[in-house]
């Protein structure tokens, strides 16, 4: 196992890594979540984690997502130690750098749509209505803009999670299990909605149980008992983009 704290070359690329993931274990008691788990990703890179229920998927996403810290290891994001960082200080890196699509990551109710959105940029910067209907408009929902969740399918609902998670143009998407509730036409949606963000340089890291949504990324890994247990690479798909002209842009 590697000991450097330096930020490497994702394996098989040219690209600069965005994370580092140097032997990170996150244990429960006797339970390893994560065993010793090691993983560059790419900046750019669009990498599916897959592997079944239970295998470590949703605690390797809350460590990337800044939600959660390893009990062993080192976590690099943009060459900052993750592991080394107490709440608040995770806290600010989640809402500078990341964006998130979790299922736990409820809208609040008493908020219409676009407030939601608007919160999101309250706590980045400033919140700017029109942004905010821009990027609902980008996933379909401005015409369901003023309503509140109850008011919204839950295909709907994860669409404006989706605006949520990327007004604030994250340098990361982090998605656990995007599709899982939603029907095909919205399934279609936030998918197309991931190919352009991907296309404009953004990193995607998605957990996913559908095979079709697995294979949109350039790598699959396959966690099981909290270790990687294999790796797909899509040899097709060359991954070339950096993000242009990153950074608060609001
Ligand atoms: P997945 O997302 O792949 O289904 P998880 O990462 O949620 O798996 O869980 C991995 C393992 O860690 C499971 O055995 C789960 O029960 C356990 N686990 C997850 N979170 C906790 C927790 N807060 N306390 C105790 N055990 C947990
Ligand atoms: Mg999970």
């Amino acid at each position: 196992m590697t000991q450097t704290v330096t930020a490497q070359q994702t394996p098989g690329s040219t690209l600069e890594s965005i994370y580092s993931v140097q032997g990170v274990s996150r244990r429960y008691g006797e339970l390893a979540a994560l065993d010793n788990v090691s993983l560059e990703i790419g900046k750019g890179e669009w990498l599916s984690i897959v592997g079944p229920s239970g295998s470590g998927k949703s605690t390797l996403m809350n460590i990337l997502g800044c939600m959660d810290s390893p009990t062993e290891g080192i976590v690099l994001l943009e060459g900052e130690r993750l592991d080394k960082m107490g709440e608040p200080e995770l806290a600010n890196v989640r809402r500078q750098k990341i964006g998130l699509v979790f299922q736990q990551f409820h809208l609040v109710q008493h908020l219409s749509a676009v407030e939601n959105v608007m919160l999101a940029q309250y706590y980045h910067s400033i919140p700017d209505e029109q942004e905010a209907l821009a990027a609902l408009e980008r996933v379909g929902m401005a015409q369901r803009a003023t309503h509140l969740p109850r008011e919204l399918s839950g295909g709907e609902q994860q669409r404006v999670c989706v605006a949520r998670a990327l007004i604030n143009h994250p340098d990361v998407i982090l998605a656990d299990e995007p599709t899982g509730n939603l029907d095909e036409v919205n399934e279609k949606i936030v998918i197309d909605f991931f190919h352009q963000l991907h296309d404009a340089g953004t990193t995607l890291i998605v957990v996913t149980h559908d095979a079709e949504v697995a294979a949109q990324g350039q790598r699959q890994i396959i966690l099981e008992h909290g270790r990687i247990a294999r790796e797909v690479t899509d040899v097709a798909s060359t991954p070339t983009k950096g993000k242009p002209a990153n950074g608060p842009q609001s």
